[in-house]
């Protein structure tokens, strides 16, 4: 994967740093995005340089849709600037937010977060992305094993998440014309700052969780980072509108 260049949207913390960095071990360029983690953000890329990769960090607002356009000149000058390069070939829409509220008690505020967050957004910037998007290339939509298995207080995010998986087809469809391959990973519950962190940080959750989960643990972020640099890779290049379950077989 030496010389491609993958632009993941919350690229600092989570999952999208793990991403980063299994890229980068695999000789990828990262275009990382951070809203208000620029200290982490530095952090990050000063660990990619140090492995003898390359990286650029951009500040962008996925919920900011009029922001777009100066966030895709900026990603312009950074392909040119840094990788001498006019276009990328992955992108991963990872950027999200947990917001846990039972069906009964979520706000119209909150609908409107979620949506801005994970519909909204990814559509219109993938959507002004897509000239910067190499023939041939990827792109990668992060949902969430709440599409195939349910618990209380996630109904509103999962019915965003199983509207990314659909969209995911249906890229996939649409894009095909120019070779770029469109698929969704599904992780199950994955110890990160996530909903609060629970998952991580509070020992009960963390136990309830793994005893649904076949191979006997959460997931940890590295989990997610090693799967997403393999299917970005040639070997899983006939791999094609589809949404991978990555939860270590959670909730089977
Ligand atoms: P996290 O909270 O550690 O990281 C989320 C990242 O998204 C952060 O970098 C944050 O700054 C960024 N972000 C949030 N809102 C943003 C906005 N408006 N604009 C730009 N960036 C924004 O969480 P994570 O676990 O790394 O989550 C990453 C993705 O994985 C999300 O889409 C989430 O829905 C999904 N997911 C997480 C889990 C899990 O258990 N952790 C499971 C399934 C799916």
């Amino acid at each position: 994967m030496t010389d491609r260049i993958a632009l993941i949207t919350g690229a600092p913390r989570g999952l999208g740093r793990a991403m980063a960095l299994h890229l980068a071990d695999r000789g990828v360029g990262i275009i990382g995005t951070y809203r208000t983690g620029a200290a982490e953000a530095d952090t990050l890329r000063h660990e990619i340089e140090a492995k003898g990769g390359k990286a650029v960090m951009i500040p962008l607002d996925v919920t900011d849709t009029q922001g777009f356009p100066l966030f895709v000149e900026a990603v312009a000058t950074a392909l040119d600037d840094t990788f001498g390069r006019q276009q990328f070939d992955y992108l991963v829409n990872n950027a999200g937010i947990g917001v846990f509220a039972n069906f009964a008690e979520t706000t119209e505020e909150q609908f409107d977060a979620l949506v801005a967050t994970h519909l909204r957004g990814p559509i219109f910037l993938t959507q002004k992305l897509l000239p910067l998007i190499e023939d041939g290339g990827g792109i990668l939509n992060v949902s969430s094993g709440f599409v195939r298995f349910t618990l209380p207080g996630y109904s509103v995010y999962a019915a965003m998440k199983a509207a990314t998986e659909v969209l995911t087809r249906f890229m996939a469809v649409e894009l095909g014309e120019r070779r770029i391959r469109v698929n969704a990973i599904a992780p199950g519950a994955i110890a990160t700052d996530f909903g609060g962190g629970a998952v991580r940080d509070n020992e009960a959750v963390n136990a309830f969780v793994a005893q649904g989960i076949a191979l006997g643990r959460v997931g940890l972020p590295d989990d997610i980072g090693s799967a997403v640099a393999a299917i970005l890779s040639d070997d899983m290049s006939w791999a094609n509108g589809t949404c991978f379950d990555i939860s270590g077989g959670q909730m089977l």
